[in-house]
């Protein structure tokens, strides 16, 4: 029997839920040097990591539905910092530095390294690195070198492929499945995303609260509160709480 058509005055599909409804969001501060202020690791962290112009800012502003870190970690100076951004006070968004910039001197990369890596290594709240990579290029010898820092120190990596809408399907398809075979990833941990087509956000955050929500990937001391009196005054960015 042929199934009966749907009327015209039916109601539309429910649109699946937005898995990250943004309620809250600020800014709460940057992380100079390896030794410097970073926010008390109270909530869990995923940090978002990729070569200068990868498409990060991008990401983050769909991720999050606002332009707020295009205001806020392309000032300048802010560009060479981690910054922090605290979500729904359900977690932490860190947005690290771009790294392998192709006119970058070995003085600032010598910056940027410690600084991140640092980072990585040491936070007792991270859950889980976003490593970005543009979907047309190979990745470089900076990537790799994060790749093989990643899988050394065993932090659970998503792999976001931006630009995807610079594709057409069938390049697409062909492209996703060459670059997650050449870094050695599984699929799952592969996500196709555009910012422009606007592709892959809510797969994105679906899996970014995956991260959030497992439990930590390795034990480490948790500082005591630091009684710091540089710290900076968190900036609220959003709040409909
Ligand atoms: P960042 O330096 O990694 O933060 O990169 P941006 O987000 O500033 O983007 C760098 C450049 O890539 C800009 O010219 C963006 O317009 C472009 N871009 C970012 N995301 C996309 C995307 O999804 N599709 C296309 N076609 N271009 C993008």
């Amino acid at each position: 029997m042929s199934e009966s058509p749907t009327p015209p005055d039916a109601p539309a599909p429910a649109k699946a839920a937005d898995p990250l409804v943004i309620r809250s969001l600020t800014f709460a501060g940057p992380m100079a040097s390896p030794r410097g202020w970073r926010p008390h690791p109270s909530l869990p962290e995923v940090a978002f990591a990729g070569r200068s112009n990868v498409g990060k800012s991008s990401l983050l502003n769909a991720l999050v539905r606002r332009k707020a870190f295009a205001r806020v970690s392309k000032t300048p100076g802010r560009t060479r910092e981690i910054n922090f951004f605290e979500v729904n006070r359900q977690f932490m968004l860190v947005d690290l530095p771009g790294y392998g910039y192709a006119r970058i001197s070995k003085e600032r990369k010598a910056e940027w390294k410690p600084l991140i890596e640092g980072y990585i290594r040491t936070s007792p709240a991270l859950r889980g690195v976003v490593l970005l990579l543009d979907v047309r290029h190979d990745p470089t010898n900076d990537d790799r070198q994060m790749l093989d820092f990643l899988a050394d120190v065993e932090v659970p990596t998503l792999v976001a492929l931006t630009k995807v809408d610079k594709l057409g399907t069938t390049a697409r398809t062909k492209r996703i499945r060459a670059l997650s075979d050449e870094i050695g990833l599984d699929p799952s941990q592969v996500i196709p995303f555009s910012a422009h087509a606007h592709i892959g956000r809510d797969e994105l955050a679906e899996a970014l609260l995956e991260l959030v929500a497992a439990p930590p990937f390795r034990d480490l001391p948790f500082p005591e509160p630091p009684a710091s009196p540089d710290a900076p005054a968190p900036v609220v960015l959003d709040d409909e709480a």
